[in-house]
């Protein structure tokens, strides 16, 4: 079981923290978490890790908390159930105190729809932090959950199960404009329309399929949205639409 690795291209900056990125519909779930938790409590929750890439940060990761070989059993070694894995062909073995770790190229941070988290510029280190508690009951109904947290033991860990995370995305740091004025004459098609249908989706105006292609159907979702918004109904979406999207303005 594994999550399918994006590219940095791929992802878009937190509003809270722009050193943090995930891939855009988990960084516009979790830009609405933060607010509903400033709101609420008063306070912002903090990511320690979000999008890693697996080439270089999470074999560095790997690689620090593993030996090569089995040796579970032996002294200096953990004994979870998750203590021996494999990568690139080979054993290797969770070293005892360490956190766990998954095999590069497989990690829900690679998907950019993972967090660590927790308050005040570091991780919780509880399941029973009550500020880990006021977080979750937020976060969960954002589509947040920390089930594999829990089976990993790290309360610090969530992954995003929204539906519109299932399919690649290509917008990244460029937030490509688009024009859907005249979709429902002809329509608009591109990897940057599966993002629109994505977000449009996570922001309940859209039903429709995520096909990367905008007609009728996705242009009139866009309207709705921006009128709710109070933003002019022009069917373009240029940096004020997508920072609205994305929940960041
Ligand atoms: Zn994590």
């Amino acid at each position: 079981m594994g999550h399918k690795p994006i590219t940095r291209d791929k992802t878009v900056a937190l509003a809270s923290q722009s050193d943090r990125r995930l891939a855009p519909s988990a960084a516009a779930s979790w830009n609405d978490v933060c607010a509903e938790m400033k709101e609420r409590y008063g306070w912002t929750p903090y990511v320690t890790s979000a999008w890693r890439d697996q080439d270089t940060e999470q074999v560095r990761i790997f690689t620090s908390r593993h030996t090569l070989g089995n040796h579970k059993g032996k002294p200096g070694y953990s004994t979870a159930s998750y203590a021996v894995k494999t990568w690139n062909g080979q054993q290797w073995t969770l070293k005892a105190g360490m956190a766990n770790a998954s095999v590069p190229g497989t990690s829900p941070h690679g998907a950019g729809i993972a967090v660590d988290a927790g308050k005040d510029g570091r991780s919780f280190s509880s399941f029973t932090d009550p500020n880990r508690v006021q977080f979750l009951a937020v976060a969960r109904a954002h589509g947040w959950t920390d089930t594999t947290g829990r089976a990993v033991s790290e309360p610090w860990h969530f992954d995003y199960e929204g539906p519109a995370d299932k399919f690649p995305t290509t917008i990244g740091e460029k937030m490509l404009p688009l024009n859907l004025a005249s979709a429902n004459k002809t329509p608009v098609v591109g990897d940057a329309v599966l993002v629109l249908q994505a977000l449009l989706t996570a922001r309940k105006h859209y039903k429709g399929a995520l096909d990367g292609k905008a007609g009728p159907v996705t242009r009139t979702a866009l309207g709705a949205f921006q009128s709710a918004k109070g933003l002019k109904v022009d069917y373009l979406v240029g940096p004020v639409t997508w920072n609205r999207l994305l929940g960041i303005a």
